[in-house]
């Protein structure tokens, strides 16, 4: 198999600002039935921020099990 090499470039993006679309949206929350407004940049929320507090999405709950792995046991035989 032919190798070559390859020039790769640098690429350095600066920090900078970057604009999004948010808009408040007046609802009325789905979970304590009162009007609410929230500032979001997705679509219309269904619950306010105390039902819903925003925070950093939990990528998954679940919890590995834990289970012992059956280990390979010696025995030792005795007496033969
Ligand atoms: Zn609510």
């Amino acid at each position: 198999m032919a190798s070559k090499e390859i020039q790769v470039k640098e690429y350095t993006v600066r920090a900078h600002k970057r604009q999004i679309h948010t808009r408040v949206f007046n609802f009325v929350c789905k979970q304590c039935d009162r009007s609410t407004s929230r500032e979001t940049y997705g679509p219309r929320p269904l619950y306010c921020e105390t039902c819903r507090p925003p925070g950093p999405p939990k990528k998954s709950l679940v919890e590995p099990k834990k289970k012992a792995k059956p280990r390979p046991m010696t025995y030792k035989s005795d007496g033969e």
